[in-house]
């Protein structure tokens, strides 16, 4: 611990390129420091703040970070900062930071950010002793901030750093191009033409390949994967096999950095000229620039951010000269560390591979993630779409079963061409199980799935039944009548209770004795081993984005607003939206909602009003309880408000369910569909028949449970798993979003 009299001093900066998620990072870093009892500064405009010093670092206060959750870029400013890269640079900095008492720094930008708080962290000491023997400083403040602590978070958004899983700003960009490909998809479609669009990303084609995948793009040019020789024939073959097939769209996705296997550049320029040369076809380019890097934070990366801001603050707390600085990341929704030398070294390793023709090793180094993913979109693309399928396929049905959840078609989208790619006829029931039992069967073309990528809704129809004993023989029956060789059923927690069903009654049904695959698709995101099902996300970013609007809305009023997610017992969607849009109470099932607790909110909001807060948030998940209703909720706080505040209810209901799925929705869906027909044809070449869900794994990115494990892994009851990874959010949403004026005299 310091020698200081006073709390500890943590400054906080943002430096590099901006990325959406760096203001939810302050923030959380501002307020997690505050609710600990430490003083926060801002270092403004990145590391050119700490060498100006001056006006450049200043004291936040909890208020000084409101409203800014939803604003994109960073609200302190960054800036690329020459002088910083000099020792000299550096003494400055050092010099003007000790003055402020500042020895624990959170910075927030890419690899060299970081690594230039590396270097001042080791050269710390020896700076601070020339400043002693300068008369810059005295001793007693060398000796009390003997050493610097750093905590590194990743913001950028090419999601080009290794230790995280995603880096801060990538998910936001991904938003903005999903927008723009699906928008000029559906002009290339009117037109039936081919449009080349270039993203970002020098070293990394992260944004490249899952822009690809995600707006279902018919090629793409990233720099780890370059293409054989001969990409221009190749590629304008994949074109036209895919307009033959029915393709109206044909949008090639370019990443800035994109190269051939000899490092020579491709340019948008030179694939639009291939596509000239070999099809005659007048291709036209979008380049998105900046408009990926800009506009309001995601839903992830605002929760997401959230969660490393306090866990940044806690590192930085806890340090001693000792603590190895670390980079903070992510990895399966949960805080990683890295030691900071270690991720850009690993980081730019990745950078040489390339530039040394190493591409194999460059894609592998970026995780098993991402080489499923390269592999996944070669197969989608290369899908030989008229072909017959083979003698040795197998015919796959698909089924959804449970709520609507967007991305439900994408994931049917993605089994189809895989299920097609692999030699398997793929055939799509329609209605759940009610139309299973009355067989209702079609067989699915290549091409009848075109433009699904990015459609809402579930096409094949989807019902919240789960199947009655006595309907196990009309399903029975379908099977095979269909000679279904194997089932994939996307849905939430009653297509799951279906499967198992079908397991526990496949000695009395032989029908039943194929392989089944089960796959996660729930906005109530209440299924067992897996964090994010397909439509959560989607779900999420709506709720978020209309809790935003009402906050604008009250702007201009002494407001508190009751508003009820979906979710019925599972409070996923509750804490996750209100986390993320910055709500000062949430309610759960699985809290519950008692009294005691609402006196306690009361009191708390009748605080905030006399402090000053013009609005309040309450998130109040659908079945949180039965009898503290949203409505009920609502009128107890305006009975307390008074003339201080009004309170207004409101539930968001079913546009939850609705919209386009968002890009991170539409991979989980590619990357399950793909798991799924990987899964059924382990099965069918090992000639078994097991009945499985699919689960997350830490090293091969998932693997499929027996439905033997099912029942121990509900709580039938509330109907949720037992284990519920986001409750941990609960902690991270409280020191962010929630003042607390407990020592305040009333
Ligand atoms: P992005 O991923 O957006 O490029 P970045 O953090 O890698 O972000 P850089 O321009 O490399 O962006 O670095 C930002 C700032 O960090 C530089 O302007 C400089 O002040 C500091 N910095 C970068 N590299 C170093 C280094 N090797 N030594 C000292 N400071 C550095």
């Amino acid at each position: 611990m310091p020698e200081t009299a006073g709390p500890p001093r943590i400054g906080v900066l943002t430096s590099g390129g901006d990325a959406p998620g760096m203001n939810p990072a302050v923030r959380a870093v501002v307020r997690s420091a505050l609710q600990a009892g430490a003083e926060v500064f801002a270092i403004r405009e990145g590391w050119q703040g700490a060498v100006e010093g001056g006006d450049d670092i200043v004291a936040l206060d909890w208020d000084d970070v409101s409203g800014i959750m939803h604003r994109g870029g960073t609200v302190i400013g960054t800036a690329r900062c020459q002088e910083f890269r000099d020792r000299g640079g550096r003494r400055r900095a050092a010099l003007n930071l000790v003055r402020h008492g500042i020895d624990r720094l959170a910075v927030i930008g890419g690899d060299g950010s970081l690594t230039g708080a590396d270097l001042l962290r080791q050269e710390w000491p020896e700076l601070l002793a020339e400043l002693v023997a300068a008369g810059e400083i005295d001793e007693d403040m060398a000796r009390a901030h003997r050493n610097l602590m750093i905590a590194g978070l990743v913001g950028s958004i090419d999601n080009d750093m290794v230790g995280t899983d995603m880096t801060i700003g990538t998910d936001s960009a991904l938003h903005r191009i999903i927008d723009a490909v699906d928008a000029i998809s559906s002009t290339a479609a009117s037109h039936q033409r081919t449009f080349i669009v270039e993203v970002m990303g020098r070293e990394c084609g992260y944004l490249a390949l899952t822009g690809a995948v995600a707006g279902g793009a018919a090629y793409t040019f990233i720099p780890e994967a370059p293409p054989a020789d001969g990409w221009q024939q190749h590629m304008c073959e994949l074109i036209q096999r895919g307009r033959e097939a029915g393709r109206r769209d044909s949008v090639i996705i370019v990443a800035e950095g994109a190269r051939d296997r000899s490092g020579r550049p491709i340019t948008s320029a030179d694939v639009r000229q291939a596509l000239k040369d070999n099809l005659g076809q007048d291709a036209r380019i979008t380049i998105l620039g900046h408009v990926q890097r800009g506009g309001t934070p995601s839903a992830y990366d605002r929760w997401m951010s959230s969660l490393l801001g306090v866990s940044a603050t806690e590192d930085l707390l806890a340090a001693d000269s000792t603590s190895v600085p670390s980079v903070l990341g992510i990895h399966r929704n949960a805080v990683i560390r890295t030691p900071l030398i270690e991720a850009v070294q690993q980081t730019r390793a990745i950078a040489s591979m390339v530039a040394a023709h190493d591409f194999e090793g460059a894609v592998a180094a970026r995780g098993v993630g991402f080489s499923r993913m390269v592999a996944t979109f070669n197969a989608l693309a290369e899908a030989e779409p008229r072909v017959s399928p083979a003698e040795a396929g197998k015919r796959i049905g698909i089924i959804h079963a449970g709520g609507l959840a967007p991305g439900m078609n994408t994931a049917v989208w993605a089994a189809v061409r895989l299920g097609i790619d692999a030699g398997h006829r793929m055939l799509g029931i329609q209605g759940g199980f009610p139309g299973f039992v009355k067989g209702h069967v079609l067989e699915f073309d290549w091409g009848d799935v075109e433009g699904w990528t990015a459609l809402g809704g579930a096409e094949l129809g989807t019902r919240r039944t789960v199947p009655a004993p006595e309907e196990l023989y009309g399903i029975a029956r379908t099977i095979e009548d269909s000679r279904l060789d194997g089932l994939l059923v996307i849905g939430g927690l009653n297509a799951y209770e279906a499967v198992q069903l079908m397991y526990e009654e496949r000695r009395r049904y032989s029908a039943f004795d194929i392989p089944i695959v089960a796959l996660p698709a729930s906005i109530d995101n209440n299924l067992p081993d897996w964090k994010m099902a397909i439509g959560a996300d989607t779900a999420l970013n709506v709720a978020v984005e209309s809790l935003d609007r009402l906050k604008q809305s009250a702007a201009a009023s002494r407001r508190c607003f009751v508003v009820e997610t979906m979710g019925r017992t599972c409070g996923f969607l509750a804490m996750l939206s209100g986390l993320a849009a910055g709500a000062e109470r949430v309610y759960t099932h699985e809290e519950g909602i008692t009294v005691s607790m609402l006196e306690e909110d009361v009191r708390q909001m009748t605080a905030a009003f006399e402090q000053g807060r013009r609005f309040y948030l309450a998130v109040r998940s659908e079945e949180a309880a039965q009898y503290y209703t949203t409505d009920f909720l609502a009128r107890l706080f305006e009975a307390e408000g008074g003339d201080l505040f009004d309170v207004r209810a409101l539930i968001l209901g079913h546009v939850q369910q609705g919209g386009n799925p968002t890009a991170f929705d539409r991979l989980v869906a590619t990357r399950l569909a793909a798991s799924g027909i990987e899964e059924l044809d382990r099965q069918f070449a090992a000639g078994v028949s097991e009945h499985v869900f699919a689960a997350e794994s830490d090293d091969e990115g998932y693997l499929m449970k027996s439905f033997k494990e099912f029942n121990d892994l509900i709580d039938f009851e509330a109907r949720r798993p037992k284990d519920q990874w986001w409750l941990a959010l609960r902690e991270v949403a409280r020191k962010v979003n929630t003042r607390s004026f407990a020592d305040q005299p009333l």
